[in-house]
């Protein structure tokens, strides 16, 4: 493991912006110079492997299916490594049904850095899996939970990893990181099945929180990751979509492919409904246009990568701590 941070200077990119700023003031008076202390910006390294770390450590505990020993088992898990690096962790508790009637307590798990801040980010993830592989080849399993190590365990790995981050170097912006429940227990084509538990983290929203945006992660561990512009992100908040592709060409992350994806229902919307400007980052081909390892027992920790979880974790870790200026 490797945790020693690495500082990143942004200075070429200001410099950059600074270029293009004289260009367009060439005929006016001349501009003071930005103080090189404020261009500096301390990016902390993301270190993969304890991402990948974190995947398998939820699929060891088998499917997280709301009502099943591996969605209790995980619970616990999520509470305890996010309370040695978070200011505030606490628990939604609500009830939820899936699409066939059953009814499950289900938990959305809130966690909180840099607390005195107002200006804040949110960044969010589901944590359950679904407890049917009904999109399986074989008809038979359909009925089998799946492991969801990319459905799932990829995106809560993420912000897993970034929270020990956080807790190593304060960031310079609020963070909260939300890890919904309830979202994989729908039917295609019942919008209202989807997304229970940023649904209810929506509805329960404080007045006074309004984080500057939500950046939502899902399906981002597959090893063929080529992440799009998802359809909804593009067209309700365009410009952190632009940031974030931004940021990703610099780095020259390839898994953040820079072209229009298709629309996705996802837990971005219900924060968007409630004026919490959400970006989704998923990359919906798993492995590709094929997609043939979604809702099957096929979504297994052997088609993800630490690569790809370091793609998007490197990028988020730049979305805090630049404070979102680029
Ligand atoms: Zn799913």
């Amino acid at each position: 493991m490797n945790n020693r941070p690495w500082l990143h200077c942004l200075l070429l990119l200001l410099a950059l912006a600074a270029v293009s700023c004289t260009k367009q003031q060439e005929q006016s008076e001349p501009q003071p110079s930005p103080r090189i202390e404020e261009a500096l910006v301390s990016v902390p390294e993301f270190d993969s492997q304890s991402a990948f770390k974190y995947l398998t450590t939820q699929t060891d505990f088998g499917p997280r299916n709301p009502g099943s020993q591996g969605h209790r088992a995980c619970l616990t898990f999520l509470q305890t490594e996010l309370s040695k690096y978070a200011e505030a962790v606490t628990v939604q508790n609500f009830s939820g049904a899936d699409y066939k009637g059953k009814q499950y307590q289900l938990t959305n798990v809130v966690s909180s850095f840099n607390l005195q801040a107002t200006d804040r980010i949110l960044l969010t993830a589901h944590w359950d899996t679904r407890p049917w592989a009904d999109e399986d080849a074989n008809t038979a399993k359909h009925n089998t939970p799946v492991l969801g190590a990319n459905d799932g365990a990829s995106g809560v790995a993420v912000m897993l990893e970034i929270a020990r981050v956080l807790k190593q170097q304060p960031p310079p912006i609020g963070v909260d990181i939300v890890l919904f429940d309830g979202e994989d227990i729908g039917k295609s084509g019942s919008l209202d099945t989807w997304c229970l538990g940023s649904k209810h983290f929506a509805r329960t929203k404080a007045t006074g929180f309004n984080p500057r945006f939500a950046i939502n992660i899902d399906m981002i561990g597959d090893k063929m990751l080529a992440i799009p512009r998802e359809e909804y992100s593009e067209q309700n908040v365009p410009d952190v979509v632009n940031m974030i592709f931004s940021i990703a060409g610099k780095l020259n992350l390839h898994q953040f492919a820079d072209k229009r994806g298709s629309a996705v229902y996802d837990d971005h919307i219900p924060l968007n409904d409630v004026g919490i400007r959400a970006v989704d980052l998923i990359d919906f081909n798993y492995p590709d246009e094929t997609n043939r390892y979604w809702h099957t027992t096929e979504d297994t920790p052997d088609k993800c990568s630490a690569e790809s979880l370091g793609a998007v974790g490197k990028v988020l870790l730049y979305v805090i701590y630049s404070k979102a200026q680029m």
